[in-house]
């Protein structure tokens, strides 16, 4: 099978099972070719639905796990997204998408092999709206802020308060919180200033954010 079918196959899944549901988030997973964010040495890999490994110990995140946490973030065209983790650049290229043309992406990594990996895997596809930055996403990134929206790829122990801070009232945060087992991905909604709601969208596991 060539790059494309196994891609189309993968969608194809993740539509069937539920989880892929908004057009433009399906049309983004089309057009973002996740093979050109895996490390060369897995490339025989790129559509499966797992995870694979990046550098340092860190990882791409499986697909069904993007597919969730991007259909609960909402992305809408225009918006300002922080996230935190650019990790292979893959889950923030998919974002740029969905938020183009007037939107933009921010994702802060931790760290620098990741920030040239996600760099040179971004120059690939023509979004040119999406800027990786290094430093420590704990404390958010104030100096584009305020945001529409996060979205955290690594576990936390909780949603570091900056973040939450930085993020505007009617906003959102989708993050992979600690739980007793793996992590419970978590849907902070920012009613006020002082008020929060969360839902929570069951387990999954995360390398942690550090
Ligand atoms: N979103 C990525 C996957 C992220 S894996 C993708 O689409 O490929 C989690 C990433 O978070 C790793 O790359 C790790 O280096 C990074 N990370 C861990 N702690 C961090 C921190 N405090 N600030 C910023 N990035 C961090």
């Amino acid at each position: 099978m060539t790059f494309k079918e196994k891609k189309e196959a993968l969608i194809n899944h993740l539509v069937s099972v539920g989880v892929l549901k908004t057009p433009i988030i399906i049309e983004a997973f089309m057009k973002i070719p996740r093979h050109l964010f895996v490390r060369k040495d897995y490339l025989s890999c790129a559509y499966e639905d797992i995870p694979l490994p990046t550098y340092k110990g860190q990882t791409i995140s499986q697909p069904y796990t993007i597919a969730v946490m991007t259909e609960a973030l909402e992305p809408k065209p225009e918006e300002k997204i922080l996230e935190i983790g650019a990790g292979s650049g893959y889950q923030a290229a998919l974002l740029g998408y969905c938020v183009v043309p007037k939107g933009k992406v921010i994702t802060v990594e931790l760290e620098p092999d990741l920030v040239e990996f996600s760099k040179k895997n971004l120059k690939k596809v023509n979004l040119k709206n999406v800027k990786i930055v290094l430093g420590d996403g704990k404390r958010g990134y104030p100096k584009e802020s305020p945001y529409d929206k996060c979205m955290i790829t690594a576990a936390c122990n909780e949603i570091p308060k900056p973040i939450v801070e930085q993020v505007k009232v009617g906003g959102r945060v989708v993050a992979p919180v600690n739980s007793l087992f793996g992590q419970s991905m978590i849907v902070l909604d920012k009613l006020s200033e002082k008020k929060y709601r969360k839902k929570f969208l069951g387990s999954f596991v995360f390398v942690p954010l550090r």
